[in-house]
C-alpha cells in the first residue's frame, strides 16, 4: 500500500518463528505517536508506563498479523521475510509459480486470523485475571496500565482485524476480493472489485467523518479517504488496460 522501505543502519532485525523480521526506524516514530496518552492529568510515571505499554502491544499486535501471513506463505513454499514500518507492516509474498486463488486468499485471510486468535488469547487472560482478582492485589498504578494494555489488544485484535477485512485493495479484505472476483470473471472481476473498493473506502471515510467529530484530520478519515483515490487511480490503470 506505501511502497518498500528501504533498509536503514539503524533497522534492528530478529526472527520469529523461523522467520527473518525487520523493523524500520520510521515504525517507532508513529508508533509513539499514537501510543501518545491524551487528555486527562496523568503523572509522569503512568504516561511513560502507558506509552510504553501501547508501543509493545502496537508491536505485538502487528506482528502477529504479518507472522498470520508469513506462516502460511512460508508453508505454502516460498522466502518470506515481514518488515513493521511506519504505516504498520507487511510480508512478503512473491510466488515463484502460480498457486490457486483459494491459496491466495487464505494467504490474505491468515493475517486477520492471527489477530482474531491473538484476541481470544487476550480475553481468556483477562478473565483468569479477574477470576483471581489480581488488579486488586497489585500497585494501582500497575493494574491501571495491564488494564490499559488489555483494552488496547482487544480493540487493535478485533476492531482493526474486522476492518482489514472491508473489501478495499489494498487491505486483506481488498485482497480476498480482488482474487476470488479476478479468478471468476477475468479482468472485468478485477475491474468491478476496484469500483466495490472505491466505494466501500469513499463509505467508511464518510462513516468515520460522522462518527468522529466531524474531523478532516482523523486518521480512519484520512486512511479511507487515499484508499478510495489509489483505488480510483487503480481502476483507470485497469479500464486502460
Ligand atoms: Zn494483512
Amino acid at each position: 500500500m506505501f511502497g518498500e522501505f528501504a533498509p536503514t543502519p539503524q533497522d534492528v532485525y530478529f526472527r520469529v518463528l523461523g522467520i527473518p523480521c525487520r523493523i524500520h526506524p520510521s515504525f517507532w516514530i508513529i508508533a509513539a505517536l499514537f501510543a501518545f496518552p491524551r487528555g486527562g492529568h496523568l503523572p509522569g510515571s503512568i504516561v511513560v508506563g502507558l506509552l510504553l505499554s501501547r508501543m509493545t502491544c502496537l508491536f505485538v499486535s502487528i506482528l502477529v498479523h504479518e507472522l498470520g501471513h508469513a506462516l502460511l506463505i512460508d508453508r505454502v513454499g516460498f522466502p518470506t521475510s515481514i518488515t513493521l514500518h511506519a504505516c504498520g507492516g507487511y510480508a512478503v509474498y512473491q510466488p515463484t509459480r502460480s498457486v490457486r486463488p483459494s491459496v491466495s486468499m487464505a494467504i490474505s485471510f491468515a493475517g486477520p486470523l492471527a489477530g482474531f486468535i491473538l484476541y481470544g488469547i487476550v480475553c481468556g487472560i483477562e478473565y483468569l485475571l479477574l477470576r483471581n482478582d489480581v488488579f486488586l492485589r497489585i500497585p494501582r498504578a500497575s493494574a491501571y496500565i495491564l488494564l490499559d494494555a488489555i483494552g488496547q489488544l482487544k480493540y487493535i485484535n478485533l476492531y482493526w482485524g474486522l476492518i482489514n477485512l472491508l473489501p478495499v485493495f489494498p487491505l486483506d479484505g481488498g485482497q480476498i476480493t480482488r482474487t476470488w472476483m479476478g479468478a471468476r470473471w477475468g479482468i472485468d472481476g478485477v475491474r468491478q472489485s476496484l469500483v466495490i473498493s472505491m466505494i466501500v473506502a469513499g463509505a467508511a471515510a464518510l462513516w468515520f467523518y460522522q462518527e468522529n467529530g466531524h474531523q478532516m484530520l482523523d486518521f480512519p478519515v484520512l486512511l479511507f479517504g487515499m484508499l478510495c483515490y489509489q483505488s480510483f487511480q487503480a481502476y483507470q490503470e485497469v479500464r486502460r488496460y
